[in-house]
């Protein structure tokens, strides 16, 4: 399965959601269930993750399907066209260093810091301003 097929199956795949994701192909992003230890070990709240790679999703979101599916898989493919234009190191130190400054500086807890990580800001509004009914509720990124 690929992330493609899942914005197909979601009502998803529209020219101007795949303009706001060049240049990744969304055909071309694998996603997988996360393994069972992963599924066990993750907080609760983590649905999905992106990884340079692939998208992984829990069993039980991928099970739900439909628009919060759909919103989950554009959310984390934001994640895979950050990951291609930061690279790696890039992504890992951008992410990381907005998490820790709002975390140190900020003494924000989790929640709040992670919601000012400048690249989850982005996909969190590519998905609202394509589904204004977004309430947010994703993922986080590795
Ligand atoms: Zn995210």
């Amino acid at each position: 399965m690929n992330a493609g097929e899942l914005l197909v199956a979601s009502g998803l795949d529209r020219p101007e959601i795949r303009v706001r994701l060049q240049p990744v192909w969304p055909e071309s992003i694998p996603v997988k269930v996360f393994p069972h230890w992963v599924d066990i070990l993750l907080p609760t709240w983590i649905e999905a993750m992106t990884t340079p790679s692939a998208i992984w999703v829990r069993a039980r979101s991928l099970a739900l399907g439909g628009k919060r599916l759909g919103r989950l898989i554009l959310h984390e493919l934001v994640h895979a066209r950050q990951w291609r234009e930061h690279g790696v190191i890039g992504f890992l130190r951008h992410y990381l260093s907005d998490y820790l400054r709002a975390r140190i500086r900020g003494r924000q807890k989790h929640r709040a810091a992670y919601r000012s990580i400048s690249l989850e800001a982005e996909a969190y509004g590519i998905c609202a301003s394509f589904l204004p009914d977004s309430r947010g509720r994703g993922d986080t990124t590795g």
